[in-house]
């Protein structure tokens, strides 16, 4: 029996494929190994949204050469986003490398690993950025049972200026709404009762299909599927309309939380990253969303010391974050990304300044998200048992299990594992930054 094991860095794309590719190494026979010891083959998929997360990859990669030189294994193939922004080099640098595949050739996987492992290097990397290669396999052995992520396009049209995502992941492709109703089904029945609806940009699907069936028909016509909970990431300001929000509002299973990147608080700055909004712009939309949904969970993703980033600007990102009192915020300090029109930009500012920028935006946060959580103790809320706490014990005995309230806020709670996978009420009883933490009421 050939043994594989797979790691995954980055986002959801990153974790939903190699779902995706492990249920595909599974029915075809292989066996998976809980680690990369005595393997026949790692695949490895990495993330290249910053130079840190490239660099992982790249120190990873150079681990295999021990077991390289005494065993002639493991066989190592590189796929998501890095593997195309790395390409052949990983070849030319690590022998082990033997296969390096781009997220849009993931149904050539399969056949490419039986071709490694009859010895030869296979390099899934070219083609027109039209085009893409799907495998037939939903994420049926994923890491969540009960929560499942279902990407419904792929790639992205926007390049935004600091961004590698149109470079690794190609043009934006919405998949087919039956293939994707389909897959929804699969996996309910497979026991998931929550449904992620996932795509670069999930707002802007259906506007490549002839039928043009958009993201609120597609939302609403997976709301009919009888999911107990539907969430969708991520959004696009100015693709995110009245419509979805109204969708949001009449079907009773599509959470109230919303992923909106907002990235900067300056006209200015947004403008050289290519976002094509104002703040007054996105200020709207905020406005519309939380005056259709009074209970919507927003959160977004903010990038400080993007290159001509003057104190001014930062601090309009700070006033935006005290101004919108989002519940929670991704923040990042910018990255050159090799190819990105960022990149070649004057004004890039000293790693110094950007990281010094980015522990004041994260504590400005930390305390607003805490603040938001606090006036949530004592509140009762529906939350669906997806799995044990990351780390931590229960009252009593009994396991630390966690899940998530219809904003998305994560609740740990104390219970038996016959809970996981079940709604329960709770009570909030304490509030962190992170997350809540509460009783269940019987
Ligand atoms: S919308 Fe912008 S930031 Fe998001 S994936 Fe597309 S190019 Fe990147």
């Amino acid at each position: 029996m050939r043994r594989f094991h797979i790691k995954v860095y980055g986002c959801q794309m990153n974790v939903y494929d190699s779902d995706r590719v492990r249920t595909a190494l599974l029915r075809r026979g292989w066996e998976e190994a809980a680690d990369e010891g005595g393997v026949d083959l790692v695949v490895l998929t990495g993330c290249s949204v910053r130079g840190k997360a490239e660099q992982k990859v790249w120190s990873d990669l150079g681990r295999y050469a021990l077991p390289w030189r005494q065993e002639g294994r493991p066989y190592v193939a590189l796929t998501g986003c890095a593997a195309q922004s790395l390409g052949k080099r990983a070849f030319n640098r690590y022998p082990w490398v033997r296969l390096v595949s781009g997220p849009r050739h993931i149904g050539l996987l399969p056949e490419g690993i039986e071709r490694v492992m009859a010895g030869e290097r296979v390099a899934l990397l070219d083609g027109n950025p039209q085009e893409f290669h799907d495998l037939d396999e939903f994420p049926e052995a994923r890491g969540n049972k009960y929560r499942a992520y279902v990407t419904i396009a792929h790639g992205c049209d926007n390049f935004c200026a600091y961004c590698i995502v149109p470079l690794t992941r190609g043009r934006f492709l919405s998949r087919p709404a039956e293939d994707v109703l389909r897959e929804v089904r699969a996996l309910l029945e497979n026991g998931a009762r929550e449904i992620i609806l996932l795509g670069q940009n999930v707002n802007s699907y259906g506007k490549d299909l002839p039928e043009g069936l958009g993201f609120a028909g597609l939302l609403r016509r997976v709301a009919r599927t009888g999911a107990d909970r539907i969430r969708f990431v991520t959004s696009l300001p100015q693709d995110f309309t009245e419509e979805i929000a109204e969708v949001m509002v009449s079907e009773f299973n599509v959470c109230p939380s919303l992923n909106l990147p907002i990235q900067a608080g300056s006209d200015r700055i947004l403008k050289l990253m290519n976002r094509r909004y104002t703040r007054a712009e996105y200020m709207e939309k905020v406005h519309m969303a939380r005056s259709r949904l009074p209970e919507l969970g927003l959160s977004s993703d903010l990038i400080v010391g993007f290159p001509g980033e003057t104190e001014e600007d930062f601090e309009e990102s700070l006033s935006a974050l005290l101004e919108i009192r989002f519940d929670l915020v991704h923040t990042a300090a910018y990255s050159e990304r090799e190819g990105t029109p960022a990149a070649s930009m004057p004004g890039a500012l000293p790693r110094q300044v950007r990281l010094e920028r980015l522990t004041r935006v994260n504590e400005m946060q930390d305390a607003i998200t805490l603040s938001i959580n606090r006036e949530l103790v004592g509140r009762n809320y529906r939350v669906l048992v997806d799995g044990k706490a990351p780390k931590g014990q229960g009252l009593e005995g009994k396991a630390l299990l966690q899940g998530r309230t219809p904003t998305d806020k994560v609740v740990l709670l104390t219970g038996t594992e016959d809970l996981l996978g079940r709604f329960v009420d709770v009570e909030i009883t304490e509030a962190e930054s992170w997350c809540l933490r509460g009783t269940v009421i019987e």
